[in-house]
This record gives structure tokens, sequence and C-alpha cells, in this order.
């Protein structure tokens, strides 16, 4: 059987960069906390004074890390900041972005969204050539190609590491003179360009952190754009000119991304509801209610609600304020962690068919007990409705599911999953449905974790430790397929 997951993979990292204003570390600060649903663990603001940088990060959320002080301190008319979840590198403050370095070039610091794919062996080359890593992230090795000594300009030097490293980037960077996005040329991640009142340049990794500070959208940063703002305005350079295809993830629009984020002109809040209407059309399901898991089934649920005619109700309420739990494990309080953050109206429910609407399984852990809430409470009947396909391959590009092993669709056919989740059905978004919602081209996007097509080929056993356990021991080959062949085992055979 397999267990709970005792810590749960969070969301990514959010990128924020403004030029010309003068509460630059301010409006950094609630950029970031408009971008703190991609990344809790950590976050940083660098801003830079008269070409000194100031810089201040922490781990946690960020109004843990800032205040009215701090921000004071961090002057300057510029500033880029960031919010982490790991994906490559473990959680230390030291991997807190952004990064910094002071090199020929003078201060540089960077703050990415995404995965490098070729990390390991570009890391090899530069440590060989004396390049000092401080940190464990594939970031730093941005940074560090940038900070080379050539004789190129910045432009030409930016161009150059952006045609070296592979996999997924949204990245910005601030120099002593300019500020710098550039996403890489198949657009994995979203990155969006904003403008103030007063004319301060803005880039952001969704467009939900423009409409706190009031700025107004300009338009995507392209894939394989790189955008330079400086006291001139706005320069852009493709450096990617004979690339062709794009591959936006579309798990952005299932999950990631806040319903009131604009990606690719579709206002992801539209997208989701619409995937609710279309897993409707295609599963059709007697039932008194729907209900949604707050938040992530949330839009879903509506369009489903919309589409099947059935009610909808929001019988789980969410408690907005859950820290962490320093109760012990306990017979009485064992299910406190689950309770604590959704509690059901059981009224509603009692003698009741439910639909309930989440927007994906990947563990089935949250799913499971879910189910048990509702059966706990008198739900007569249990249908379980998911509004993207089921999560066979691992992401590499960013998402933190890269063990194959932890992807339930991926070890188990949709009956077991029905089975393991104690649900009366099962119903998944077909993989044309999902695109179909985003009135976008499937050609567009990278669905890897659905149909394992990966864009960019990368490394086999390409986790989130990579740079570390490289530098403990290289994997042997049995090793490896251990890793990927494991398997896990729901149900007793
Ligand atoms: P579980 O099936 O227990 O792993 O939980 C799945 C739920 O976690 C989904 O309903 C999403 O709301 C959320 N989720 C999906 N992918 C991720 C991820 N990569 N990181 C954090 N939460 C996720």
């Amino acid at each position: 059987m397999m267990q709970p997951a005792a810590h749960y993979p969070k969301h990514y990292c959010g990128v924020f960069g403004i030029f010309g204003h003068p509460s630059a570390a301010e409006l950094t600060y609630y950029g970031l906390y408009a971008l703190q649903h991609r990344g809790q663990e950590s976050a940083g603001i660098v801003s830079c004074h008269d070409g000194r940088f100031f810089k201040h990060h922490g781990m946690g959320l960020v109004p843990q890390i800032f205040n009215g002080e701090i921000l004071h301190n961090l002057v300057g008319d510029r500033a880029i900041g960031h919010t982490r979840y790991s994906t490559t590198g473990s959680s230390h403050l030291k991997n807190a972005q952004p990064l910094t370095v002071d090199c020929v070039r003078g201060q540089i610091a960077v703050a990415h969204n995404g995965n490098l794919t070729n990390a390991a062996q570009l890391r090899d080359e530069l440590e060989r050539a004396g390049v000092p890593f401080q940190t464990t992230v594939d970031s730093e090795i941005i940074l560090m190609m940038l900070a080379q000594p050539t004789m190129n300009g910045m432009e030409n030097t930016l161009v150059k590491t952006l045609r070296r490293i592979e996999g997924a980037y949204s990245i910005v960077i601030m120099t002593e003179k300019e500020l710098i996005g550039a996403r890489d040329p198949f657009g994995f991640r979203p990155l969006s360009i904003g403008r103030t009142a007063n004319g301060a340049y803005v880039l952001s990794s969704e467009t939900t952190a423009f409409d706190l500070i009031h700025a107004e959208f300009v338009r995507d940063v392209a894939p394989g754009e790189i955008v330079i703002i400086n006291e001139k305005g706005v320069m852009s350079i493709q450096a990617f000119p004979e690339h062709k295809g794009e591959a936006f993830c579309i798990f952005e629009y299932v999950y990631f991304a806040r319903p009131d984020s604009v990606l690719r002109g579709r206002t992801v809040y539209d997208v989701r509801k619409e995937m609710g209407r279309q897993l409707a059309r295609e599963h059709n399901v007697a039932a008194d209610l729907v209900i949604p898991v707050p938040d992530s089934g949330v839009c879903a649920a509506m369009g489903y609600s919309e589409q099947s005619g059935i009610p909808y109700e929001m019988a789980f309420i969410r408690n907005h304020y859950v820290g962490r739990s320093f109760l012990q494990p306990t017979q009485l309080i064992r299910d406190f962690n689950v309770r604590v953050k959704l509690n059901l109206i059981e009224s509603m429910v009692k003698d009741k068919r439910v639909i309930i609407v989440d927007d994906s399984i990947v563990r089935g852990t949250t799913c499971r007990s879910r189910v048990k809430t509702l059966k706990d409470a008198g739900a007569r009947e249990v249908h379980v409705a998911v509004s993207c396909p089921p999560h066979m391959h691992p992401c590499v590009y960013g998402i933190d599911f890269p063990d194959r092993t932890k992807l339930m669709a991926a070890n188990n056919s949709v009956d077991e999953i029905r089975r393991y989740l104690n649900a009366d059905s099962l119903h998944y978004l077909s993989q044309e449905g999902m695109v179909q919602a985003t009135t976008l081209p499937r050609n567009s996007f990278c669905m890897a974790c659905y149909d394992g097509r990966y864009p960019v080929p990368y490394d086999q056993v390409l986790d989130k430790h990579i740079i570390e356990k490289r530098r403990r021991t290289t994997l042997t080959l049995g090793e490896a397929m251990e890793r990927e062949n494991r398997q896990i085992n729901l149900l007793p055979s």
C-alpha cells in the first residue's frame, strides 16, 4: 500500500523585475506576494542604486522575510526578485535566489524559473575551468556563464549563454545598467512585460502581479527572446532565429498559474472552467451535487456544474491560515493535517451522490483522503472527476514531480486508481479535451507529463538533487534502472 507522502512537493518558482521606479523594492515585494503560489520555500530581492547592489533573502513566505525596514534599505530604482520552491538543488538559504556575482562585468543578479536539462554537464565543464560554485542550483550555471571574462559585450555573452543552456528557463537578470528578461526557445515557462503609470518597466512570471501594482500588461516575452531594458527603453533580441516550435507547459493552465493571470492571451480562470465543461461533456455522471476541492478544483467544478446542470456546492471549507503542525501524530489527531486545511459541511453531502472535482491526481494521497471524508460523512456515492488527463511521465522542465515511481497513473490502471481512492467512479479529462479548452494548438504545448513526448532531450536520471548526487557519486547504471523501474504497488495482487 502506498504511504502518504510525508513531504509533498510544492510549486516551483516565480520571477519579477522592475526598472525605473523610485519604490522598486517595495513593488518587487508586492510582485513576489502575487507570485507566492509559485514557491513558498524561500524568497529574495536584489536592488541596485548607483551601481551598487543591495540584497536580502530568507527562507519562508514573502511577508515573513521582508518588513518595512528591510525594504527601505533595498534602495534604488530597479530590482529583481524571486520566490522559490526547489526543482534543482535542496532547500537551503544558500540556494535562495536571486543569485549574485561581482565579476569583471560588474555585478550581476539572476532569478530563474525552470529546470536546465544539461546542468550537470555544464557545471562539470565550468568547474574544470576553475569556476567556484557557491550553491547547488542549476541557476548558478547561468550566472557563472554570464560572468565569464570574454571580449564580447553583455549582449553577445547573453546570446552565447542561452544557446548553451538547455531545458526550461524564464529568467530575469539585473546588471548595474539594465534589467533583462529571457525565455528559452520553447517558451516552457511564462514571462510577461508590464508598465507602471510612471513608465517603469516590469517583468513578471504572471500577469496577476501587474494587477496588484497597477501596471499595464504590455506583452509576453516571446519564446527565445531577450528583452534588454535600460534608460533608453526596451531592446529585443531573438537569440534563436532559426528555432521553430513552441512548447508552453500546459500544466500552468491546469494547476500552477493563478486563475486571475492571463497566459498567452487566455485568462487561466476561463480555461479551467472550460476544462470542467469539457469534462462534463466527456463524462456524464448522474449525481446530486458537484463539489470542488478548494482551491485547485474550483473553476473546473463550476464549469462541470454549468455544463451538466448538477448543482454546485462549496461543501469543503478551506482554512486559509494553516501553518505548520507541531502536534505528534497520535490516534486522536491523526488526520489533523487533512482536516485543518479543509473541513466538510457534513449535512450537505449526507445521503447524496456527489461528484468531487479536482485539477489533478499526482500521488493520489489527497484525493483518497477527500473521498474518505465524504464517505465518512454519509455520502451515498462519491464520483471523482479530474480536469486533466492521467499524469504518466515525469516532468524535467521545472514541475516538481520528476520521479515516475511517485506518479500513480504511471503505475496503475484507471480502475486500480479508482479502487485505491475508494471512489464509485473515476473520470479524467482527455488530452484532446484539455487542449481544446485552451483554444490553442496542441503542437504549441509541452504535454510530456501526459504523452511522454519531451521537446528537449534529458538525462534519464535527472532529478532535483542531481548536482549534489553527482558530487557524491555518479549513479551506476543498475541504480539508475532500479530507480526507473521501482513501482508503486497500490493494491495487493
Ligand atoms: P496528490 O495526488 O496527493 O499528489 O495531490 C494532487 C494535488 O496536489 C492536486 O490536486 C493539485 O492540486 C496538487 N498538485 C498537483 N501537482 C502538484 C505539484 N507538482 N506540486 C504541488 N502540488 C501539486
